[in-house]
């Protein structure tokens, strides 16, 4: 069967690795839309290879730029641009297929343009869960959407779970799920450093190569945070059972453990196409370009506790999923601001999980009983972590 796709964030590493997939596959795939920000020559040359209907880009002046770009190349793909744009095209008639994977809370709007349309959506963008968690889900169910997850923890949990999962865990004899850790580029790095350290290094990950804003968060371990709270709205699984655990080799991504004893687990070469390809295809099975695992060849496996001190971030999203309402979007936010913040140079490493948690103090979390209260909390959570970037001392002593 034929599938019609639109990819928002199609210039980034998850929009490159599941163009690669759908490349392979013409005979399954056909590209409708491809969106982005405001990378318009990147854009471009992506409409020239897949030939997609429309191209949407978040920014006005870089649509300007790709509609001349691609009128001179005699390109039929209409352009469109802004909000309105990104919505337009994830709720296309003819697409049956929407991959979500914008960075941050921008990529909200769309996704949930596509959950309301009813679309099979392949969710790379965590934080649109995160922040919406139980409107978004609410608003899959009522728009008749289906949901299919491509972080690859939550493809390997998806993958181990029974198919039909209702998410209840308790009908599925689930006791706990195991989400897989790498510990990022820091694992083992002297913790007297880490305030020292660079965005480079911050975004040099042993086993992913991912965007900017990812790798960050692996580097502090929010990123498994944001998943455990991902996990959490996915599966319907509460958070004393989500158990967190540092797997260096990144060869495991994540298990389900059954009351009667046994772990599923769901292995392969950490490249994203692997979840992609499985979720693309579902039910059926298709080459990703992942070369096949040779067990023989590994190293070892190895398992170890993350350590808190280490990694404040982990707890930090913890608590924020205990508290509920608001809190989640309220730190989504804060990580966001912070984090543009050290990969400008602007604050040092450590200061990320300090400037979450002093937002978090700040701000007392609030029922989310709509989309308005969500996007309320992340706005106030903005305005209260920019005002904190600015104070390096106040940070020192939040981060000790
Ligand atoms: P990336 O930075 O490489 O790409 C981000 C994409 O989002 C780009 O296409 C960019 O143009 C687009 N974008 C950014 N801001 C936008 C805006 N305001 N409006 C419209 N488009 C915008 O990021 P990535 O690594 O591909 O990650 C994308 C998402 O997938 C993130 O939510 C990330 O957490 C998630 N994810 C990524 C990986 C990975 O291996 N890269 C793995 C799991 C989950
Ligand atoms: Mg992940």
């Amino acid at each position: 069967m034929m599938r019609t796709l639109t990819l928002l964030g199609a210039t980034g590493s998850i929009g490159a690795s599941t163009l690669d997939v759908v490349a392979r596959h013409p005979d399954r795939f056909r590209v409708a839309a491809l969106a982005a920000n405001r990378d318009w020559e990147k854009l471009a040359a992506l409409c020239r290879m897949h030939r997609p209907a429309y191209a949407a880009l978040q920014d006005p002046a870089a649509a300007r730029s790709l509609t001349q770009a691609l009128a001179a190349d005699g390109l039929p793909t209409r352009v469109v641009e802004g909000p309105a744009g990104l919505a337009f095209v994830a709720a296309l008639p003819e697409v049956d297929t929407v991959l979500a994977a914008i960075v941050g809370a921008a990529g909200l709007a769309p996704t949930l343009a596509a959950a309301r349309a009813g679309k099979r959506i392949l969710l790379a963008n965590k934080e649109a869960l995160v922040i919406g968690g139980e409107l978004f889900m609410r608003a899959v169910h009522e728009g008749g959407a289906v949901l299919l997850p491509i972080d690859s923890e939550h493809n390997a949990i998806f993958q181990c779970l029974p198919v039909g999962y209702d998410r209840v865990p308790g009908h599925a004899g689930v006791r706990r799920l195991l989400l897989t850790a790498s510990g990022g580029p820091f694992r083992t790095r002297a913790l007297a450093d880490l305030p020292h350290v660079t965005p480079d290094e911050a975004c040099a990950h042993p086993n992913w190569k991912m965007g900017r804003k990812i790798s960050v968060d692996s580097a502090t371990m929010m990123n498994k945070g944001l998943e455990v709270i991902e996990a959490h709205w996915l599966f319907g699984v509460p958070a004393e059972r989500i158990k967190v655990v540092i797997h260096p080799q990144s060869v495991i991504h994540s298990l389900v453990e059954y009351v009667d004893g046994s772990v599923l687990a769901e292995l392969g070469h950490p490249d994203m196409r692997t979840p992609i390809a499985q979720a693309l295809a579902l039910p059926d099975r298709i080459e990703s370009g992942v070369p096949p695992l040779e067990l023989a060849k590994l190293a070892g496996l190895a398992f170890e506790e993350p350590d808190t001190s280490r990694f404040p971030a982990l707890p930090l999203a913890f608590a924020a999923l205990a508290a509920g309402g608001t809190a989640p979007a309220i730190l989504n936010a804060a990580n966001e601001i912070a984090v543009a913040a050290f990969l400008d140079r602007a604050i040092r490493f450590t200061d990320i999980a300090a400037i979450c948690a002093a937002t978090l103090d700040r701000l007392p979390a609030r029922p989310a009983a709509s989309f308005d209260d969500a996007l309320a909390a992340d706005a106030d959570a903005r305005r209260v972590a920019t005002s904190l970037l600015g104070h390096p001392v106040e940070n020192a002593k939040m981060a000790s």
